[in-house]
């Protein structure tokens, strides 16, 4: 699993994050939800790797991964991501895009990486695609399908499912829930929709100006909200 113990993190004079904890054990999922701005992004892209550490320390696995002047690197973090903005490269067929990270593999053992992750997401008809020729549901399931190949222990989710029609993101909403259940992996993901959070989370972080306001399953923080803030967001589920 992974642990974030009292995290702060600076753009400048703004601190975005404050004194954040949380875990997250194998098989479970945990959503980071809350306002624009209020610092899920820069608390994914922290344990990622992918921004220096300032305060606190991240562990994957009970071996720490970053400190304020020590930091493993996102690669060797057994760390799979799917963001926003990880695009596939337009001109890899979906094999070349999903066995890119796999460089260090043989022939043999990536083709088999390959096939395995693409059939997880339910895509193994579509090795030799371009990526322009799927849809956008399709292009995240293959998106998916990259950060699983190499077996990471943790998955971290950027609005995975922003920019898909209702219809596709229940269809992909189910089929990663299933997918990362399957493969006991810690998952963090990132959303702004509390419905979202309640569907996919075991536990829900709810997040504000770089704090946590509460942590806990989605009934504790529907019924039993700790404040005003809390209660207002789920106030908008209906
Ligand atoms: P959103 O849902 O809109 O992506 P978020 O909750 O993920 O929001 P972050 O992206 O973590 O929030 O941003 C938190 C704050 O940090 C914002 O005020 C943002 O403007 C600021 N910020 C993020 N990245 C940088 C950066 N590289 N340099 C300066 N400020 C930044």
């Amino acid at each position: 699993g992974l642990r974030m113990s009292n995290v702060s993190h600076e753009f400048g004079s703004n601190r975005v994050l404050n004194d954040i904890s949380f875990d997250v054990a194998p098989g479970e999922i945990v959503c980071l939800l809350g306002p624009s701005g209020c610092g899920k992004t820069t608390a994914l892209r922290l344990a990622a790797g992918l921004e220096k550490l300032q305060f606190g320390q991240i562990a994957i696995d009970d071996q720490i991964v970053a400190h304020p002047g020590d930091y493993v690197e996102p690669e060797k973090r057994g760390v799979g991501m799917v963001f926003q903005d990880y695009a596939l490269f337009p001109h890899l067929t979906v094999a070349k895009n999903i066995g890119f990270g796999l460089k260090h593999f043989s022939d043999a053992l990536r083709r088999e990486a390959v096939e395995r992750a693409l059939t997880q997401v339910g895509m193994s008809e579509y090795l030799d695609a371009y990526p322009h020729e799927l849809s956008g549901g399709q292009q995240q399931r293959i998106a998916l399908a990259r950060a699983l190949a190499p077996t990471p222990q943790i998955m971290l989710l950027d609005e995975p499912f922003s920019g898909l029609d209702v219809a596709r993101r229940a269809d992909l909403r189910d089929t990663t829930l299933h997918v990362l259940k399957n493969a006991g992996i810690a998952t963090i993901m990132v959303t702004h929709d509390p419905q979202e959070a309640m569907y996919m989370g075991d536990r829900i972080i709810v997040m504000n100006e770089g704090q946590v306001m509460q942590d806990g399953t989605p009934e504790s923080l529907y019924f039993q909200p700790e404040n005003r803030f809390v209660a207002s967001f789920f106030g908008e589920v209906n």
